[in-house]
């Protein structure tokens, strides 16, 4: 028998391969455009709460497209019901914000609800494909004590994702409990990471993360591993187009009391997927967009089974996530301490602090490092070559309150070195703790010192920045303002 000559062998192999990424690239871009028309509208921005997804799930009620159930209760009594849609032979479990504080795939979800009632859209093929060959089993919001809070723990303060192997929260209980019964083939493990985690050791930050979990200490890899690591290398290749360089893996270190590890071990295949930054995108509406559209292409190569045909080998040249991104990088500034003079970068981070029943938050900066920065990076930095950092001073006069204050020209009282702004004894905002302000101004009350010494490590991020002893920047709580081009509704100012 005459043997195809290796090189046509190659060639045929290679046509296969790109065909079917052109394939899925098509149908992810096609995926991503249509997500605008199926975005659950009552969902705009991450401190939902169980009340606000409960009508989204009980309008659904009594359409014959679903079985919902409640599985049980969280500690506090919240229902936790699960969502049941399709007909297929390969069931698919997927689960959202077992960390309270992390909801961007909850939203997903829930336009994917939204998207698989749509018809003669272009998608009607697809649709019948999924459905017909897949089971769906969605629990959206498995803490939802925790989303109560905007916290990462449940009610009795445990990560339910060390309580795999110990499950003393009826949340752990409940999850462990739908893996036993349905014995599912594949599971989506859906959260959210801190928006600093870099992609390896690149300036850009990690958007989508992933992990094909380890089910043992040896990282072995059996069938059903190498299908996760084979869904992840599909996912990546359609997110790169939209987030070129910006998707990473965490490291597969063995995690005994973890969800994705055990499930793994429990024989379904399990993808952890996690959402992390992009900038510009506080809210991640649109890492909201690349849940949906990266989860619906996994789904459909679940449904086809063409995820078989990915190379598990690819999966290790996703960079893994590294951690080297300030919110701001001051770079090469120029400290006075004791009478001496030396340069440093100051590295910033803007944290959130839930308000209002943790329905909306503020931000409240720290310097978090200060020295040597050069292998680390800022999503926003500033140079510092040639520039003097200084404390601000704080304005002799005092007011009643915060609304006198911010009738103040902040522009020529931070051109004069003045940052902070002191509230009088009967000010009436004592009992506020920690908030924040429109005016780009750090306001302290009554009985907060002003700090002393050259600004460093652990201060709150408020200094000035002199060129030739003329004030250049202002960073009032870690939001940078240039005097020169001024704008005042930039950034957050902080009373505290
Ligand atoms: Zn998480």
């Amino acid at each position: 028998m005459r043997r195809l000559k290796p090189q046509l062998f190659f060639l045929l192999i290679t046509l296969i391969t790109v065909d079917s990424l052109a394939q899925s690239e098509d149908l992810a871009r096609r995926l991503f455009n249509v997500h605008e028309t199926y975005r659950e509208a009552s969902l705009t921005q991450r401190r939902f709460k169980q009340k606000d997804i409960l009508p989204l799930i009980s309008k659904r009620q009594g359409n014959a497209a679903y079985h919902i159930e409640k599985v049980g209760e969280s500690f506090e009594g919240r229902p936790i019901q699960m969502i049941k849609v399709g007909n297929g032979k390969k069931k698919v479990l997927l689960w959202s914000q077992m960390h309270g504080d992390e909801p961007t795939a909850t939203m997903a979800s829930f336009d994917m609800f939204n998207f698989l009632e749509g018809k003669n859209d272009g998608f009607d093929s697809f649709r019948k494909n999924l459905l017909e060959n897949t089971t769906l089993y969605f629990v959206p919001m498995l803490n939802p004590d925790g989303a109560e809070r905007y916290q990462r723990r449940t009610a009795q303060g445990i990560d339910m994702n060390r309580d795999a192997a110990a499950r003393q929260t009826p949340e752990a209980a409940i999850l462990k409990g739908l893996v036993d019964r349905l014995k599912p083939d594949y599971g989506f493990n859906l959260h959210d990471q801190l928006p600093r985690y870099s992609a390896g050791r690149s300036p850009k930050v990690a958007t989508i993360s992933f992990l094909a979990t380890s089910y043992d200490y040896e990282l072995s890899i059996n069938a059903v591993r190498e299908r996760s690591m084979q869904l992840i290398v599909g996912m990546n290749k359609i997110l790169q187009k939209y987030i070129p360089g910006q998707v990473a893996r965490y490291a597969d270190d063995h995690e005994p009391r973890g969800f994705g590890d055990n499930v793994q071990k429990w024989g379904t295949t399990l993808v952890l997927i996690e959402s992390g930054g992009f900038v510009g995108d506080p809210e991640k509406q649109y890492i909201r967009q690349l849940n949906f559209m990266a989860i619906l292409s996994a789904l459909d190569k679940i449904a086809d089974n063409s995820l078989t045909k990915e190379n598990r080998e690819e999966y290790y040249n996703i960079p893994e996530n590294g951690r080297w991104i300030y919110d701001l990088v001051v770079r090469n500034a120029t400290v006075k301490q004791s009478g001496k003079s030396f340069t440093a970068d100051l590295g910033i981070n803007r944290s959130e602090i839930n308000y209002a029943n943790a329905s909306k938050f503020f931000y409240y900066s720290k310097i978090e490092d200060f020295g040597d920065l050069h292998p680390q990076y800022g999503s926003q930095e500033i140079d510092a070559t040639g520039l003097t950092i200084e404390k601000g001073k704080v304005y002799p006069t005092s007011y009643r309150n915060v609304s006198e204050i911010s009738k103040l020209n902040a522009l020529s009282l931070l051109k004069e070195g003045y940052t902070y702004v002191r509230l009088t004894a009967d000010s009436n905002t004592r009992a506020l703790g920690l908030y924040f302000t429109t005016t780009p101004l750090h306001i302290l009350r009554t009985g907060q010192a002003a700090p002393s010494g050259t600004p460093g490590l652990g201060n709150t991020a408020t200094f000035i920045l002199k060129k030739a002893g003329k004030v250049k920047y202002a960073v009032i709580n870690g939001f940078v303002h240039d005097l020169d081009d001024f704008e005042a509704e930039k950034g957050q100012g902080i009373i505290e």
